[in-house]
């Protein structure tokens, strides 16, 4: 039979109530691409689950069905979400296919292109807020405290339940848990996800490392960050809100919570490329972090070891860090002469 998406595979796995009615755009079922080139160079066996893949763009969608099939259930005609842009796509994308009214906070000016014309296009009403990620979340949660606009952000735990579905593919493709998985950590849920979908499923468990933005690591300084700054738009969060669950998965898989400067972020997402995945620069942080820490005698022993890492959104979602760091193409007449003498013979 042909594939319908995370909840109809794995619904029977996922908590969620009765009332639920399926909202889905076919998310999940996302390749495990091998990486033998740089797999080789680091020594192990490494896979990228590219995320990139989902419906639109980022693995948010996941997580959003289960959210939105939760609140379509239970007869909500709104929803709401604070975002760094990809959870506004996705939250946008499902509630047009649910017939809701979707409204997206965003902080002002923060948000990469290819994700605010998403939730545009999607047709929800994005508003922009003079303050973060985090000050957004606050409004949505006090809106929703309040009124009957239903709440999609990650601390919805339905999209937890959702996102758990990413551990469970990867278990099903290896029959078994990899060694080592490496993500992105901005508001933590995904890793939070991740760590129970692998302890659900019993099919072994992989150590994690975690990886923040230096300039957005509240896990590693052990403290919130008042004014977090990033090229990794997506993990520029000071206040995770899943904080202590994602100290937890870490500690518990015997693995560790890591920062990597921007400048090895935008290393990782060209080293990535050259082998032919192009993802965003939140979603290079897992492979900056696997870089780091291998290259080092003190880091995680990736050696000889199955490692996946996580690519949580695609390349095209932020187009201009990269068009914005190179000049414009060279232009030629349209002649002959003219392309043989630029590109050589
Ligand atoms: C949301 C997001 C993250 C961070 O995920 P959390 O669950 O907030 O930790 C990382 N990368 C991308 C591309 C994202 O959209």
């Amino acid at each position: 039979m042909s594939y319908q998406g995370v909840l109809h595979r794995y619904g029977n796995l996922l908590d969620l109530p009765a009332h639920t009615q399926t909202v889905s755009l076919l998310e999940g079922n996302t390749p495990l691409i091998p990486m033998p080139r740089l797999g080789k160079e680091l020594g192990c066996e490494l896979f990228i689950k590219f995320e990139g893949l989902n419906p639109t763009g980022s693995f948010k969608d996941r997580g959003m069905t289960a959210a939105i099939s939760e609140a379509v259930g239970r007869g909500a005609e709104t929803v709401i979400c604070a975002s760094t842009g990809n959870t506004a796509a996705s939250a946008a994308a499902y509630a047009a296919r649910a017939g809701l009214r979707a409204i997206v906070l965003i902080p002002e000016g923060k948000v990469a292109v290819g994700k605010l014309a998403g939730a545009i296009a999607y047709g929800a009403e994005v508003i922009q807020v003079q303050g973060s990620f985090d000050d957004a979340l606050s409004l949505v949660v006090e809106i929703t405290q309040k009124t009957p606009i239903a709440l999609v952000n990650s601390i919805n735990p339905f999209r937890i339940e959702g996102q758990k579905t990413a551990a469970f593919e990867i278990c099903d493709v290896f029959d078994g848990a990899p060694d080592w998985l490496c993500l992105p950590v901005g508001n933590a849920g995904n890793i939070t996800s991740y760590w129970a979908g692998f302890k659900q499923y019993q099919k072994g468990l992989p150590q994690i490392l975690g990886v923040q933005a230096a300039g957005a690591a509240p896990l590693v300084l052990g403290h919130p960050v008042e004014k977090p700054e990033t090229v990794a738009t997506a993990i520029r969060i000071g206040r995770p809100a899943r904080g202590e669950q994602a100290l937890e998965a870490a500690q518990q898989s015997n693995g560790k919570i890591i920062a990597v400067s921007d400048e090895e972020i935008l290393s990782a997402q060209r080293i990535l490329a050259a082998e032919g995945v192009w993802v965003e620069p939140a979603s290079a942080a897992g492979i900056a972090g696997l870089i780091a820490e291998a290259g080092k005698g003190a880091g995680i022993e990736a050696k000889g070891k199955r490692v996946v890492v996580v690519c949580t959104g695609h390349g095209m979602k932020d187009p201009s860090i990269v068009t914005d760091s190179f000049a414009s193409p060279k232009v030629i007449p349209a002649a002959y002469d003219d392309l043989i003498s630029v590109i050589g013979k």
